[in-house]
């Protein structure tokens, strides 16, 4: 059977998870797809969607930098996405270019395998770049009591803040201002190789708060482990990852496909390839 070409596009992509992990899936559910990582440099994404249009291909994952610049050369975007204000799955049906952005439900979907839920909380992201917008529009889905945005440089997250009605506040805020509040670091702050930062002091950490990290690797990233310290509740990056991209291949294949199934062999692929680095 003829297979159809799936894959990531981005700059730079070589240390890209995707590819294992829809490969992953494409064996294990017997699809007729094939996956490959595809470096597209800036200037070259028209080009690379145009390219992929007329080869047929069944869809694209898309990451840095091209999540929002792709959004302009689609046919048709998918309201979260339009929301969110960026894509990082494409589409290719009967010539028409369909953007989504599974990042959200991906979320929301790590949340939910950890019992954690943001209706009537007060939910604090840290960062106010792409996946910062992601996570507010997963929180205001999710009927959120209020949302914060702390980040960096004060400018962006008061842009955002206006932009999405939500409020902007400083760091000494998080601990002063809220009960119990759900904090979410949306920065690259405790990222591998500087896995020894951490967005917020750990004097700052609150036991009845809950501490959600979207960076994977470290999988307990510093934030994490001062949260656990502290006594409260957290919640891991890798699950995002692994269920924003379940969910393209949901969109792709047209199937309906098992979360608690494929979590634990996904997980344990991703840590050995992590490691493996
Ligand atoms: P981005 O658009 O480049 O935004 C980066 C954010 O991090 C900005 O708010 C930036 O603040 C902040 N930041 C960077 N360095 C900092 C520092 N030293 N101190 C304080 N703040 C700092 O990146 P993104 O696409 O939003 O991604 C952010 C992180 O999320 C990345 O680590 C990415 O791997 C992770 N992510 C994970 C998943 C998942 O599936 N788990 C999905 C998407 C993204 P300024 O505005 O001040 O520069």
């Amino acid at each position: 059977m003829l297979k159809k070409q799936l894959g990531i596009i981005g700059s730079p992509i070589k240390h890209s998870l995707s590819p294992v992990l829809q490969s992953y899936l494409i064996e294990k559910l017997d699809l007729p797809f094939q996956y490959s990582a595809f470096e597209v440099a800036k200037n070259d994404l028209n080009a690379a969607i145009e390219g992929a249009k007329a080869l047929g291909f069944r869809g694209l994952n898309v990451t840095l930098p091209h999540k929002q610049r792709i959004m302009p050369l689609l046919d048709e975007i998918d309201a979260f996405a339009l929301e969110t204000g960026a894509v990082n799955t494409v589409l290719f049906s009967n010539g028409v270019a369909t953007g989504y952005n599974t990042d959200l439900f991906g979320f929301l979907d790590s949340l939910r395998l950890a019992d954690v839920c943001m209706t009537d909380r007060d939910v604090v992201v840290l960062g106010a770049g792409g996946a910062a917008c992601a996570i507010i529009s997963a929180a205001k889905k999710e009927s959120a009591r209020s949302i914060n945005i702390c980040n960096r440089t004060r400018e962006k997250a008061e842009t955002l803040a206006k932009k999405s009605a939500c409020r902007s506040i400083d760091i000494d805020d998080i601990t002063h201002s809220f009960d119990n509040a759900i904090v979410i670091n949306a920065t690259s702050v405790g990222m591998f190789p500087d896995i020894d930062e951490t967005p917020l002091p750990k004097a700052a950490f609150r036991k009845n708060f809950i501490y959600i990290d979207i960076v994977y690797n470290p999988q307990e990233t510093l934030f994490l482990q001062h949260a656990k310290a502290a006594g409260a509740k957290t919640v891991r990056g890798l699950g995002m990852l692994i269920f924003q991209g379940i969910m393209g291949m949901e969109i792709w294949s047209g199937l309906k496909i098992n979360r608690k199934q494929n979590w634990p062999p996904l997980q344990q692929l991703l840590i050995d390839k992590m490691n493996h680095h």
